[in-house]
C-alpha cells in the first residue's frame, strides 16, 4: 500500500469504485472517465508502479493479471466482438496513475492504435 496512490486507496476501500471483479490478488473496476462503451481497469492489489517495475518474482502475478483480464473481458461479453487492452507506461506512454493497470476497452470499434 502506497499511502498517496489512488488505486491503493481503491483497493483499501477508502476511495469507492464500481467493482467488476475481485480476488485475493486482483481487482477490476469501471474507469471513472470511460473512453469506450466498455472501459474497465484491471490491477494487482499490491502496489507496483508500472509495467517497468515488474520483477522476476512477479511472473506468476503477471500471468494471473493477463488470465483474469481475458476472463473479465469474456464476462463483459467482449470475447466475440473483440476488445483492446492497453498498458500505459511512464510519461511517454501516457501513464497518469502510477499503479500498474490494464485497460479493457470494447463495445465498439476502438479505432487506430495510436493517435496520428
Ligand atoms: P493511465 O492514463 O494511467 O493509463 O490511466 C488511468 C486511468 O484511471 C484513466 O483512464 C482514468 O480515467 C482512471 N482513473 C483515474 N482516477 C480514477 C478513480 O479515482 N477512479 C476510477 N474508477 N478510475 C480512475
Ligand atoms: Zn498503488
Amino acid at each position: 500500500m502506497q499511502p498517496d496512490c489512488i488505486f491503493c486507496k481503491i483497493v483499501a476501500g477508502t476511495i469507492p469504485c464500481e467493482k467488476v471483479y475481485e480476488d485475493e490478488e486482483i481487482l477490476s473496476f469501471q474507469d471513472i472517465h470511460p473512453a469506450a462503451p466498455v472501459h474497465v481497469l484491471v490491477i494487482p492489489k499490491r502496489h507496483i508502479a508500472s509495467l517497468d517495475d515488474l520483477t522476476e518474482e512477479d511472473r506468476p502475478l503477471a500471468g494471473l493479471l493477463l488470465e483474469r483480464t481475458t476472463s473479465i473481458a469474456s464476462w463483459l461479453g467482449l470475447h466475440r466482438t473483440g476488445y483492446r487492452t492497453i498498458i500505459n507506461t511512464g510519461a511517454h506512454g501516457g501513464q497518469e496513475v502510477p499503479h500498474l493497470h490494464l485497460h479493457i476497452l470494447g463495445g465498439k470499434r476502438i479505432g487506430p492504435m495510436v493517435a496520428q
